[in-house]
């Protein structure tokens, strides 16, 4: 006798993005166990249109009156009059803290996605966590909150999805108690790993973007092409196993093939492999602890054929520097961390700061503003704010630098 499957309501935040489109592609190979609850989008709007009629959300969110209204003329031009649009920032954090949600996928990119990812934590939710800069900034607080309400944060990185499968169970008692040794974050190195250092100061943003194994949106492969992703992830790590910061190692793997690795007390070491394909993460965790069908091929190991480990070039990757430093200073560094990063990143992306200055962007602020304790998220934002005037000002020095 097969049991009946209850399908699972779902909210995406950040439904137009690249993990919000391969969760709907999951989904969509999924009928009978998933049902699309809302749907969040920033400025595609048409996208979000398209994804309303495939997928029929009851509710979706945008951020201000405009879009909204557009919104409501394209779905109510399809029939589709019955959807809610919701119009304000603040309605993100309410659907994702919806009381019929059963299961939140946090892909808003950037600390703009903290308040909704949070809302979810604190609603006690199962949290499937890709926008890891929510993390990164309020690491404490995020996990205080999780554990407060019960939330299960199920981890949606490939790395960090590769360690939630190979760790044991009973790893939230401690790592060392599961007799755990280390964490290896495997990294590919991004398109720029043996470019030459010189050719690296006339990189474009589309050269940046190009990453030889992932598809991904376009802050993202640019934090992979600086290994900055990597940093942010080894402080993710750090917040999601309870890890100590020596606890954290990277590994350049160019092919990503292995997506990171747990090192046992007892020489074992236990990997997770598979083909590059974020609906592996996004199916393993929408589906946990079952396995689904998530339309990836099977990995053939004789065709990958050679893998490949080295370690880190520092001096190429300074934004990994700046990361772990961030970390071990730990309080509010890495929250300023994040916060210049996406200011550097951005104006890299609409080609104001050569792809070099985005680390000395980042170090000006860790260096310019004090570290303090976040008591709370009050705290948090403050410390974000101040990070981008202060990023904002270093990116705007380096214009006039360059300029005859
Ligand atoms: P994308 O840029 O492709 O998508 C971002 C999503 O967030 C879009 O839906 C976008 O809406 C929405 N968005 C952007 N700005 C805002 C805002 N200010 N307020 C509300 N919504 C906003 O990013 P990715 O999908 O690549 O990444 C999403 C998150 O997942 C990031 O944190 C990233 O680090 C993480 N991640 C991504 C991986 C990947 O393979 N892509 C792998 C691992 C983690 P719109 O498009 O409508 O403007």
């Amino acid at each position: 006798m097969t049991a009946t499957l209850r399908q699972r309501n779902v909210v995406i935040l950040g439904s137009t993005g690249s993990i919000g489109t391969s969760t709907l592609d999951v989904i969509r190979r999924h009928p009978d166990r998933f049902s699309v609850l809302a749907l969040t989008a920033h400025r595609n709007i048409d996208l979000l249109v398209a994804q309303c009629v495939e997928f029929k959300p009851r509710i979706v969110a945008v951020p201000d009156a405009e879009r909204a209204a557009r919104t409501r003329e394209a779905l109510t031009a399809r029939g589709l009059q019955d959807i809610e649009v919701m119009d304000t920032p603040t309605h993100l954090a309410q659907v994702a803290a919806h009381a019929d949600a059963d299961m939140i996928m946090a892909a808003i990119v950037g600390a703009a996605g903290l308040p909704a990812t949070l809302a979810a934590v604190e609603a006690g939710k199962t949290v499937l966590l890709a926008n890891k800069e929510a993390l990164v900034m309020s690491g404490p607080l995020f996990m205080q909150a999780a554990r407060r309400a019960g939330a299960l944060l199920l981890p949606i990185d490939s790395e960090h999805n590769a360690i939630f499968q190979a760790l044991p169970v009973n790893f939230r008692e401690g790592l060392d108690r599961a007799g755990v040794r280390k964490i290896i974050l495997t990294a590919s190195g991004g398109p720029f790993r043996t470019l030459p250092l010189d050719a690296l100061q006339s990189v474009t943003p589309d050269e940046a973007c190009a990453h030889p194994n992932w598809v991904m949106g376009r802050k993202i492969s640019v934090d992979s092409a600086t290994m900055m992703n990597k940093g942010l992830e080894v402080i993710e790590a750090r917040w999601l196993f309870n890890a100590a910061p020596d606890q954290v190692e990277v590994l350049i793997h160019p092919q990503s093939i292995i997506h990171s690795m747990v090192s046992y007390h007892d020489g074992s070491v236990l990997a997770q492999l598979g083909n590059p394909d974020m609906r592996t993460p996004i199916a393993c965790a929408m589906a946990w602890p079952e396995r689904i069908d998530a339309g990836v091929a099977p990995l053939d190991l004789t065709r990958s054929g050679r893998l490949d480990f080295e370690a880190p070039d520092e001096t190429r990757f300074p934004c990994l520097k700046l990361a772990r430093e961030a970390m071990l200073r730990g309080g509010g560094a890495p929250t300023l961390l994040n916060a210049a990063n996406e200011v550097a990143v951005e104006a890299f992306l609409d080609q104001r700061l050569p792809f070099m200055r985005i680390a000395d962007v980042v170090k000006s602020v860790l260096d310019e503003l004090p570290v303090e304790e976040l008591p709370d998220l009050d705290a948090v934002y403050a410390a974000d704010r101040s990070a981008r005037e202060v990023a904002s000002r270093s990116v705007m020095s380096r214009i006039f630098a360059s300029t005859p």
